[in-house]
């Protein structure tokens, strides 16, 4: 999900219809009894997606899941969706195959070298998300069954990058490509098994150079990744944050539930992080944002060799994706008041809208501090 105004990543508050409610407890667990995951209730199959080998191991996924209804198309035109509604969309997969200007990887700044796609669209609720101003059309969710063309299209790119490959900051981290600019690949995960695939192969190529993978997530159920052959190569973040933020986000996993999650990861080898998106001067900010770390450096507390990163992402919003958000969420009560903020050009000129700058200078003044108490040995990346 990147640019970083894009990480990240439904009062409709958290509780959508096709996924199963997590567990509420902040309490550190080995297995958690049952992790979020989605299940479509209707599936569009191109004809090219469905003799795509991994597109038929898709299949096998939904049927085990209980879809009943899969639609076999004739050809690779989508059927048209317009008039789908909000609710209908978000209950649709198409599993289809990539076009070449969609599998080409694209500069991602802050987040990474690259941003690659192994899905389009997200089944959760955020009334706030990004994807409502740089994806168009309904909601649906479209996973690209041809997963190894888009995988071996990386190897073009690996050595060249402008965000971490050869720079002094995050130079070690080597190429990297970010997974997560326009779906939660861990909520489909395990519908498609596309994320495990995109691990292992990350983990087990012989790559011409250093290479990681990253994506952030809202999701829990992360029981499938553990015993992958990740190699280290791929970072996991957690999408975090308060209460007041976290009732905007429906159909995820609770924040506790992600956060032990991420320690299931670390404990298993996987570099992690925290990305805190989007953060909101709600009430008592600095209380709840404090109690956030703090839980966050209880979930990692003595994990061996804790690799971790910390991103910081403000709350923004464009004229677009206000328009979408409000459509999608009429009774929404997120802060989309233009006149309190202050209205600044994105890449490509886009106008977004943020907060102002004392606004902005308190917080991550604050942020600086607070996670240097709490989480010392973690590196910020960035703020934004
Ligand atoms: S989890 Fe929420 S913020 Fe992230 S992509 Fe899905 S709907 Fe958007």
């Amino acid at each position: 999900m990147v640019d970083a105004a894009q990480v990240v990543g439904p009062g409709v508050p958290a509780a959508p219809t096709s996924t199963t409610p997590a567990r509420t407890s902040a309490a550190p667990a080995d297995r958690p009894a049952r992790p979020v995951r989605w299940t479509p209730r209707t599936v569009l199959v191109t004809a090219s997606a469905a003799a795509e080998p991994h597109g038929r191991q898709v299949l096998q996924r939904l049927e085990r899941a209980g879809v009943e209804d899969v639609r076999f198309l004739s050809g690779d035109r989508l059927p048209n969706l317009r008039d789908a509604s909000y609710g209908d969309a978000k209950r649709t997969l198409a599993l289809v195959t990539s076009a070449a200007s969609t599998r080409k990887p694209v500069p991602i700044p802050p987040s990474a070298d690259w941003s690659f796609p192994i899905a389009q669209g997200c089944p959760g609720h955020c009334q706030y998300c990004y994807l409502a101003g740089s994806l168009s059309g309904p909601p649906i969710t479209r996973v690209y069954a041809d997963l190894p063309r888009v995988l071996a299209g990386l190897d073009d790119v690996v050595g060249a990058g402008s965000v971490t490959t050869g720079t002094a900051a995050r130079g070690h981290e080597g190429t990297t490509f970010e997974a997560s600019c326009y779906t939660d690949p861990l909520a489909l995960e395990h519908v498609t098994g596309s994320l495990s695939a995109t691990i292992s192969h990350f983990g087990t190529h012989d790559w011409a150079g250093p290479v990681q993978l990253r994506f952030t997530t809202k999701y829990d159920d992360v029981e499938d990744l553990l015993a992958l052959p990740h190699g280290g190569r791929t970072r996991v973040r957690a999408s975090v944050g308060v209460r007041d933020v976290e009732r905007f986000e429906g159909g995820t996993a609770r924040v506790p539930a992600r956060l032990a999650a991420l320690g299931r990861l670390a404990r298993a080898g996987y570099p992690v992080g925290l990305t805190i998106a989007p953060i909101m001067p709600v009430d008592d900010w600095r209380a709840e944002y404090g109690a956030l770390l703090a839980s966050a450096a209880a979930e990692l507390d003595g994990v061996p060799g804790l690799d971790l990163t910390v991103e910081c992402i403000t709350h923004r919003f464009t004229p677009k994706s206000k328009d979408v958000q409000l459509d999608w969420y009429p009774r929404t009560k997120l802060d989309l008041d233009e006149s309190a903020r202050s209205r600044k050009h994105g890449r490509f000129g886009a106008v977004k809208y943020v907060y102002d700058a004392a606004t902005t200078r308190e917080l991550r003044g604050w942020f600086e501090d607070a996670l240097a108490r709490e989480l010392p040995a973690a590196r910020v990346l960035y703020w934004t």
